[in-house]
């Protein structure tokens, strides 16, 4: 029983590799890209590393700088909709900062990402489905950061610690964290900026204080079968995870070395979760991090699990490029 299930495990982990179109300031200095999308269309990707090799990699779709936000959610929705079954679902968004992450799952206003998507697709099904269901959907959003969990709907002074218990059902929550009940898709754009404005406070530089914290939507779904009176309760997480990089050298001392210590640590804590995951393995580690300890019901077992790994396409990034595939088809 437990092999079937490990095994399970490792089919329901998918990945999606995404690269987003150069950009004018790459243009401008004459960068060129590395991509080949020749085969793109069977998951295949080639990366020109010096010289004239070709590195190949293959995933369970790829994105090119031409497929738009509808593109990428077409092949999400299916995934999301789990959540509606029972299912626990965990998606995000790994890669170097400026990759797409944050335009893939939070998307801008005039193109927005899986995030907001999501939401929609899941009303969207819940109202096709309310003569047999009546569901209960509610959001909450914390962020990460230097390995503490902040919840970014809470009004007013919160500096209380939030840590992750487990619940005895076995289900792990974040006691005293808010969760916003949302009735329709009107409120969401809302709720989710809520959120994203809560993350600037304290921090000068907001772009960099977001590269470097792990941004986490949770959806909670409550379903309520109304023939039968079954209910079920389950969770969709939606990561946007902090930039993969090394920092340079130089920059690291100080606060910033603390900061790449624990991006390095999360991150890592992840790979090992889902590779421990794709191996079999019996132990799987995922109290070593906040990130892993957080996502822990929707790693694994039934949950299933889909990672966008963004790229650039320029010459300048080949370093970085290669070891976020190389992460990537570690998971996989
Ligand atoms: P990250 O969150 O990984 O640091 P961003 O999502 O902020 O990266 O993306 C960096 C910039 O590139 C943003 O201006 C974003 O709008 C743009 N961008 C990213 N991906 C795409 C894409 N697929 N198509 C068009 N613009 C994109
Ligand atoms: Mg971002």
């Amino acid at each position: 029983k437990l092999f079937n299930e490990v095994q399970e495990a490792k089919g329901n982990i998918r990945v999606f590799c995404r690269c987003r179109p150069l950009n004018k300031a790459e243009i401008s200095v004459g960068c060129s890209t590395v991509v080949d999308f020749d085969a793109a269309k069977d998951g295949c990707l080639g990366i020109l590393t010096s010289g004239s090799t070709k590195k190949s990699f293959k995933f369970d779709r790829v994105f090119t700088p031409k497929d738009d936000q509808v593109d990428v959610f077409a092949d999400a929705s299916s995934m999301v909709i789990s959540v509606l079954d029972g299912y626990n679902v965990c998606i995000f968004a790994y890669g170097q900062t400026g990759t797409g992450k944050t335009f893939t799952m939070e998307g801008t206003p005039q193109n927005r990402g899986v995030n907001y998507r999501t939401l929609e697709h899941l009303f969207k099904v819940s109202k096709e489905r309310s003569e047999t269901f009546s569901y209960d959907i509610s959001v909450s959003v914390l962020e990460v950061y230097n390995e503490q969990i902040r919840d970014l709907l809470a009004t007013g002074q919160t500096s209380k610690r939030l840590e992750v218990k487990q619940a005895s059902e076995g289900f792990h929550h974040v006691p005293g964290v808010v969760e916003a009940k949302i009735d329709n898709i009107n409120e969401v754009w809302n709720v989710l900026q809520t959120g994203n404005n809560a993350r600037a406070v304290g921090s000068n530089n907001v772009n960099e204080h977001s590269s470097r914290s792990h941004c986490m939507l949770c959806i909670t779904v409550k379903a309520k079968n109304l023939l039968n009176g079954d209910c079920t309760k389950s969770k969709l997480w939606l990561v946007d995870l902090a930039g993969s990089e090394r920092l340079a050298k130089t920059d690291v001392q100080g606060e910033r070395l603390k900061e790449a210590q624990n991006i390095n640590r999360s991150l890592s804590a992840l790979g090992d979760v889902i590779s421990a995951l794709a191996a079999k393995s019996s132990h799987i580690p995922y109290r070593n991090s906040k990130l892993t300890h957080l996502l822990q019901d929707s790693l694994g077992g039934e949950s299933k699990t889909l990672m966008f790994v963004q790229i650039s396409p320029s010459d300048q990034d080949v370093g970085e490029t290669l070891s976020s595939l190389n992460f990537a088809t570690r998971v996989r």
